[in-house]
């Protein structure tokens, strides 16, 4: 199974809110497959679409990172039903490697979503879960996780990234 391409920041996909999937069928099995076998490629413990270019809400999570087969979440067009608590915990995304942050998020959080053949489900996640679940529903929305740390140090990773880019290091 060929492994998809992770887009990097400052790429625009990023930062474009993904669309809604419809008709949903079997037929996005392969490519969800896909997104799962690229995040543990990475490895990382959640992909949204919009990271592989794909403007499309569609993500997979497995904060377990293959500990239990049942771990693996596949959510179409999730939604955040509720929030709960306050946790701060450092944070990374595939879209911006070798860099974590500390964010402060909800410990718990409720999203309904739908499964590969549309079918939607609610699932409730706390702690590390629970961060993975915001992290990738702000990817749908194209937001990244940089924009909620603190603009000093927002501006000081987003300065040693283009030092790197130009450097031909990212
Ligand atoms: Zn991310």
């Amino acid at each position: 199974m060929a492994l998809l391409k992770i887009r990097k920041f400052p790429d625009t996909v990023l930062k474009e809110p993904a669309k809604p999937v419809e008709n949903i069928d079997g037929s996005l099995n392969g490519f969800l497959e896909s997104m799962a076998q690229t995040m543990y490629a990475a490895p990382g413990v959640g992909l949204a679409a919009p990271q592989i270019g794909i403007g499309k809400r569609l993500a997979v999570i497995d904060v377990t990172f293959k500990e239990d087969p049942k771990a693996k979440l596949v959510l179409v067009n999730p939604e955040i039903l509720h929030t709960e608590g306050k946790n701060r915990q450092n944070e990374g995304c595939l879209s911006i490697p070798d860099f974590r942050e500390p964010v402060t998020r909800a410990n718990k959080v409720t999203v309904k979503a739908q499964d590969v053949n549309g079918k939607w489900f609610e699932e409730t996640g706390e702690e590390l879960l629970a961060r993975a679940l915001l992290h990738e529903t702000d990817h749908l929305n194209g937001k990244l996780y940089i924009s909620h740390v603190s603009a000093l140090k927002r501006d000081l990773m987003k300065r040693k990234i283009r030092k790197m880019v130009k450097a031909g290091e990212w």
